[in-house]
């Protein structure tokens, strides 16, 4: 099997346990509960998840949705946030094949994916989660700047820093400027955000910042127009954000190269 195929696979497998634990997260974080025990229990007869019936994805097919002890249904977001974590983890595999910059980019799948349905859910961003990814993103790109048995580029990782103050600034007067639009949570995840872009290039962290706002003003705009929400309803920006950084990095470089050409 091609690397690139073997890498994608491994990391599918290991997105299906991360996004199990996600959903644990999701659910647990904005309650102020740990993630870490008690063991995941069935909420209506409170009987313990047991371990076979907690695989991802196919236990919830076998079990038909529902719990084994009482019938009480199990959402269908659960098998979903599994599969769709496992599939974006195969993605970013496919695309960063075995190198060093690989746990950095997972590492950003998963908060993505936890910040993602938390701001949906309640319309925020938890410090707790995305608080810890500042060094967690700090020691994740120094590694891919490292880059051991290959070329380093340190250039990159102050590229990182300095993009991660510019975006966190930016985020920062927006919501001084214009307090409705957005909120705290969206500054914090900005400067994590804008590490990553800045890191992968300055054209990437234009095209990740402008395809937010792209993104979330499209979604906004048509949302209104189809009157499922008001002028002062509070759209979470942060799913917007997080796409927004996907598409920088998946194709800041290529977009922002064409854009270079067409004008220059
Ligand atoms: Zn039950």
């Amino acid at each position: 099997m091609p690397v690139q195929a073997l890498t994608a696979l491994l990391c599918g497998v290991l997105g299906l346990a991360i996004g199990s634990f996600l959903n644990v997260v999701v659910w647990r974080v904005p309650r102020g509960e740990s993630v870490v025990s008690p063991r995941s229990a069935c909420p209506r007869c409170r009987h313990e998840i047991r371990a076979r019936d907690n695989v991802p994805v196919l236990s919830w097919l076998v079990l038909r949705g529902r719990c084994r002890d009482c019938g009480e249904s199990i959402s269908s977001r659960y098998p979903a946030v599994e599969a769709g974590t496992a599939a974006l983890f195969a993605t970013v595999g496919w695309s960063a094949g075995p190198s060093w910059v690989l746990p950095a980019y997972l590492y950003l799948t998963a908060i993505g994916v936890a910040l993602a349905l938390i701001d949906l859910d309640s319309q925020r961003l938890p410090d707790k989660l995305v608080l810890p990814s500042y060094p967690m993103a700090l020691v994740l790109l120094a590694l891919a700047s490292w880059n051991p048995g290959g070329a380093s580029d340190w250039g990159a990782l102050v590229r990182a820093v300095t993009g991660g103050a510019v975006m966190f600034a930016v985020y920062l007067l927006i919501v001084l400027l214009y307090p409705r639009g957005m909120g705290q949570g969206d500054v914090k995840l900005a400067g994590v955000l804008g590490m990553y872009l800045a890191w992968a290039g300055w054209g990437n962290l234009v095209v990740g910042w402008f395809a937010a706002f792209l993104l979330g003003g499209i979604v906004g705009i048509s949302l209104v127009a189809g009157r499922r929400a008001g002028r002062r309803t509070a759209i979470p920006f942060g799913p917007w954000m997080l796409l927004g950084a996907a598409t920088g990095l998946l194709v800041g470089a290529q977009i922002s190269g064409w854009y270079v050409d067409l004008v220059i």
